[in-house]
């Protein structure tokens, strides 16, 4: 199963990455998939004063909803839905 590749830069986004110095938005630059599921985003902040680069790295951590079509490549845990260990806050 390969994901299609959505290489359209142009549905403008928010940032999801803050800028760990001054808490700007962070424009991501360039991203860069490492083995299955990890991700790196080089971003740069956009405040002109800061003008911090960084790079952010991603990953699923958990399953909500188990997929349809699980790649067999991976293996995460189930999210433990019992409301013990919540997530401190939803953004
Ligand atoms: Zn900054």
């Amino acid at each position: 199963m390969t994901a299609p590749v959505n290489k359209t830069p142009s549905a403008k986004k928010k940032s999801t990455f803050k800028c760990p110095d001054c808490g700007s938005a962070c424009r991501v630059t360039n991203s860069k998939i490492f083995g299955n599921t990890y991700k790196e985003f080089n971003a740069s902040c956009t405040s002109d004063k800061c003008g911090g680069r960084y790079v952010f790295g991603s990953e699923p951590v958990r399953i909500l909803t188990p997929s349809q079509t699980p790649n067999p490549m991976i293996d995460l845990p189930m999210h433990d839905h019992s409301g013990q260990n919540q997530n401190p806050k939803e953004v």
